[in-house]
């Protein structure tokens, strides 16, 4: 069902079937680089914009920090329909964006230069436009401004923020890098850990080894992301997924696991960095999405070029 201030145009020949598709919406932001064209609407208003963007329209927009990303999940939707064609548990991407239909040409003409098979283009002019996410089943949003992802956030949709960056095109199979307290598991342990020390979080983290942790914000995806993984055995699968943490495998590895297990979701690997910082192993792992809700080690991703996304806490 189609919102009213929300410009439907399909674009995609395959009609999926949105209750068991895997949504992710992105923003114009994430996906295409518009750094200079948003400096000009901040500068000159909407009406320059509108004009530059409508002069430009056959112009492709440079790829963005999730490009990368969307070509990868497209790729995993070519091998599910390749073993079985009346496959409907698909990714779905969706664009959402805060431009008028009039200055939108060019993000469906830059969309369909690169191929991407994107189902819907929808340029709501209201400002708050994540009211939308959960009417068209979205599962992930990725957006390049912090108010939208908190307000997703609050509406109980997995969500980060992605930061314009150079971006190498990793090869496939699609790798997503997950990070543990407060992006995969709530952040009951960190809370410990930041009021009371490394000490008592380790102790509490014993004591506590036999109950799963509570759910974090990325959570609901990456149920869903293990669930298309599944469909394939580990050598042939497209997907491929890790957990990146700072936690120490010694001392605090054991609930983490354990957690995982009891959720029924599989994470292809699991490295335990013990404090050190993420970049090296990131540079390693090449994935086309880093899931973080530390700026330190978003930083140290950006600074090896791997896409990264920022999970805030929105307090
Ligand atoms: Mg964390």
């Amino acid at each position: 069902m189609a919102d009213p201030e929300c410009t439907v145009i399909n674009t995609d020949v395959k009609q999926k079937d949105l209750s068991e598709a895997l949504v992710i919406a992105v923003t114009t932001r994430a996906i295409f680089s518009l750094e200079e064209e948003h400096k000009l609407y901040l500068e000159k208003g909407k009406e320059e914009y509108t004009r530059h963007q409508q002069a430009n329209q056959d112009k492709p927009l440079p790829p963005g920090t999730a490009f990368a990303f969307i070509q990868a999940v497209q790729h995993v939707n070519k091998k599910i329909l390749e073993s079985n064609p009346a496959e409907k548990d698909l990714f779905d991407i969706l664009v959402l964006s805060n431009n008028s239909p009039e200055s939108g040409v060019r993000i469906i003409n830059s969309a369909k230069h690169y191929g991407l098979e994107i189902s819907k283009f929808c340029f709501v002019s209201n400002e708050d436009s994540t009211q939308y996410l959960k009417s068209h089943g979205v599962k992930l949003f990725l957006s390049a401004d912090r108010t939208d992802v908190c307000n997703a956030l609050q509406r109980g949709v997995s969500a980060a923020l992605v930061f314009q960056q150079e971006v190498q095109a990793p090869s496939t199979p699609l790798r997503v890098v997950f990070d543990g307290d407060a992006v995969l598991f709530s952040n009951e342990t960190d809370q410990i850990f930041q009021e009371q020390g490394l000490e008592e979080a380790v102790q509490y983290e014993q004591a506590m080894e036999d109950v799963p942790m509570g759910e974090g914000p990325l959570k609901a995806f990456a149920m869903h992301l293990g669930k298309i993984r599944k469909k394939f055995s580990q050598e042939k699968s497209p997907i491929r997924t890790y957990l990146v943490t700072a936690r120490s495998g010694r001392d605090m590895g054991i609930r983490a696991i354990k957690t995982l297990r009891e959720w029924g979701l599989e994470i292809d690997e699991a490295f335990f960095m013990d404090g050190a910082p993420k970049g090296p192993i990131l540079a390693q792992i090449q994935p086309h999405i880093f899931f973080d809700d530390g700026l330190h080690n978003i930083q140290g991703a950006r600074n090896v070029g791997v896409p990264s996304a920022w999970v805030p806490s929105c307090r």
